[in-house]
């Protein structure tokens, strides 16, 4: 019988509610190759400031807030990049809301080549809490590529602007755009880190409808990642991300973000569970092999036929057996009975194990 705890914790999240505000394509006259932002918001129209407050409010009526951090996010387009007066007039609205305890943070999402003196004046003197900045990569050519329209440097110089007035920085990266590669995506994380945002988010480059990539694509110019490809590397920049206690926001898109006009690429609805799987088969298999020798002959001989017994926190449980059973079911070719067992004494991924040799194997 053999028993070893493994620790590998994530960092743990303070509740937070967004109420998104969607600001689609106003004031952005860039047309990144990978961008729908009509199709993936699935808003047309941008809901007018002196409508913020009635938003909020019937926002917070259907919610449970107690515990819970409450944010405004203008989100869904370049939101300093829209006209001045219109940003003053939904900061203005935000900010009474702010003034008044109704929401505690006013969060935005923008461009970096939109971040200059004047932008930041006007974020810090309307309070605003958190700047999502659309990062994508730090790589020069895959940012060309992507027809972004600014360079590595330009972000990263936004990156520092905005720490530096006091405002929290969330970095949106994409993985699989045009010109990069594994080795790219993981440089830019790299980059990510030393920069120490606030958080991230993790996006795999998706073809919608009616974008330039869908044309790329069509062409055999353009091969996005595969679903498994995508989450392999997501596994990898989630190790990477919690080893430097940097918060993931979100891994993947929503399940109803423009679905309709999607085209191609790795999406899934459970992309993040996805993610986990393969984060937990990996320090399953790790350390099974460390346990039993580096010899895999003599590794899965030895396993075998035995029983095994995994005890996991019960908030992790379910990654641990993995998506549709999948460790499970992985484990099951090696060992005669596999159970997976809830104990709440061991946190984030934590996990015992327990073989009993199987005499009558
Ligand atoms: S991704 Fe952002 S910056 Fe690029 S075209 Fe879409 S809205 Fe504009």
């Amino acid at each position: 019988m053999n028993n070893l705890m493994i620790s590998d914790n994530p960092p743990s999240n303070i509740g937070h509610i967004n109420i998104p505000i969607f600001i689609p394509e106003e004031g952005c006259p860039n047309q990144c190759v990978f961008c729908n932002q009509r199709a993936i918001t699935n808003h047309d129209v941008a809901l007018p400031p002196d409508m913020v407050r009635q938003f909020v409010n019937s926002w917070l009526e259907k919610s449970n807030t107690q515990n819970k951090v409450i944010s405004v996010a203008f989100f869904g387009g370049s939101f300093t990049g829209i006209p001045v007066k219109a940003q003053e007039a939904y900061l203005k609205e935000a900010l009474k809301l702010k003034e008044e305890n109704i929401i505690d943070q006013i969060r935005l999402s923008t461009r970096p080549d939109y971040i200059n003196q004047d932008v930041i004046t006007r974020l810090t003197r309307h309070s605003v809490d958190v700047v999502e900045l659309g990062i994508q990569s730090l790589n020069d050519h895959v940012l060309s590529s992507s027809k972004r329209g600014h360079t590595s440097q330009t972000a990263i110089e936004a990156c520092h602007a905005i720490k530096a007035a006091g405002m929290h920085l969330i970095m949106q990266t994409m993985i699989g755009l045009p010109a990069s590669d594994s080795q790219t995506d993981l440089r830019t994380a790299a980059e990510v880190v030393k920069i120490k945002p606030d958080g991230v988010r993790i996006y795999p480059c998706l073809v919608y409808k009616d974008s330039e990539l869908e044309d790329l694509y069509l062409k055999q110019l353009f091969t996005p990642l595969t679903l498994d490809e995508a989450v392999t590397l997501s596994a990898q920049l989630t190790l990477l991300y919690e080893a430097s206690a940097i918060p993931i926001l979100r891994i993947g898109l929503h399940a109803s973000s423009g679905n309709q006009a999607l085209i191609a690429g790795p999406f899934h609805p459970s992309f993040k569970a996805l993610v986990e799987t393969e984060i937990w088969n990996g320090l399953l298999k790790n350390h099974l092999k460390e346990f039993y020798g580096t010899n895999s002959v003599n590794y899965e001989a030895k396993l075998i036929g035995n029983n095994i017994t995994i005890k996991a926190n019960p908030s992790v449980i379910n990654h641990a057996v993995g998506f549709e059973g999948r460790n499970k079911k992985e484990l099951a070719q090696l060992f005669h009975e596999v159970r997976f067992q809830k104990e709440n004494s061991l946190n984030g991924r934590e996990f015992e194990t327990t073989v009993i040799v199987n005499s009558a194997s």
